[in-house]
């Protein structure tokens, strides 16, 4: 596929990134993304991912616009309360860019057949949900398709964002959630600082872009965490949990 002269243009910034290019660019423009979870995260990885010029995104999300939403969620506005999230997403998304194809599924993921053949139709997946067997979910779907997933969690005042690409000896969410257990909690409960979100969903966006295109370095089963009380990011590496009732 090549990039009109428009898009040249309008992605001009990027192109001209040491090593990225005009190849790398329609790479993302033939790229097709799955956003599972339309909240704080999924609201800034589709506003960076449809911007910067992935060519198809599918939005999953079951909910509607609710006024708590509205701190974190920056495509919602208080006009859309009770509106579908993935409704109101793809037409602000469309604003911003129309040549990205937009498809939406106004419904929750589960283990049917289904949503394994959707999953595989997709290039990578993004995990912006905040529920533990919502990630479960999407990690089982993603292992068992191959699909990569780049996953991202924010809570409180902390985040953390890992990516899984299904290579020999390479973790997958299984294999950390130990680390969890049953105690983790949703932003419902626990609550969460609004930027927190952005800062999060960014780094997933970029991750997604950089995996989709080979550009930088690997970072398969490398874990960051970001602890905004302390102004502190840190890498941690993750290793595969030979006794994974998953992957092992
Ligand atoms: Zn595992």
């Amino acid at each position: 596929m090549s990039l009109s002269d428009k898009a040249l243009l309008r992605y001009d910034r990027q192109i001209v990134l040491k090593d990225f290019d005009i190849e790398k660019q329609q790479q993302l423009a033939t790229a097709n993304v799955m956003i599972v979870g339309m909240g704080g995260l999924g609201c800034i990885v589709a506003t960076y991912l449809a911007s910067s010029g992935i060519g198809r995104l599918t939005l999953v999300d079951p909910d509607t616009v609710s006024l708590s939403n509205i701190p974190r969620q920056i495509l919602f506005t208080e006009d859309d309360c009770g509106k579908a999230k993935v409704d109101v997403a793809k037409q602000q998304l469309a604003l911003r860019n129309k040549d990205c194809h937009i498809v939406t599924y106004p419904y929750a993921i589960d283990d049917s057949e289904i949503w394994f053949e959707r999953c595989a139709e997709h290039d990578m997946i993004i995990d912006c949900t905040d529920q533990l067997y919502s990630r479960q979910q999407i990690n089982r779907l993603c292992f068992t398709t191959s699909v990569p997933l780049i996953s991202g969690a924010a809570i409180r005042m902390e985040g953390c964002v890992i990516s899984f690409t299904w290579k020999k000896d390479e973790p997958c969410y299984e294999c950390l959630s130990h680390r969890f257990g049953n105690s983790v909690g949703s932003c419902v409960e626990n609550g969460v600082m609004s930027p927190l979100t952005g800062v999060i969903g960014s780094l997933q966006a970029m991750e997604a872009i950089r995996h989709l295109t080979h550009y930088g370095c690997q970072t398969e089963g490398r874990y960051l965490l970001y602890d905004a009380m302390n102004f502190s990011f840190t890498p941690l590496k993750v290793k595969r949990n030979p006794h994974c009732s998953l992957c092992a």
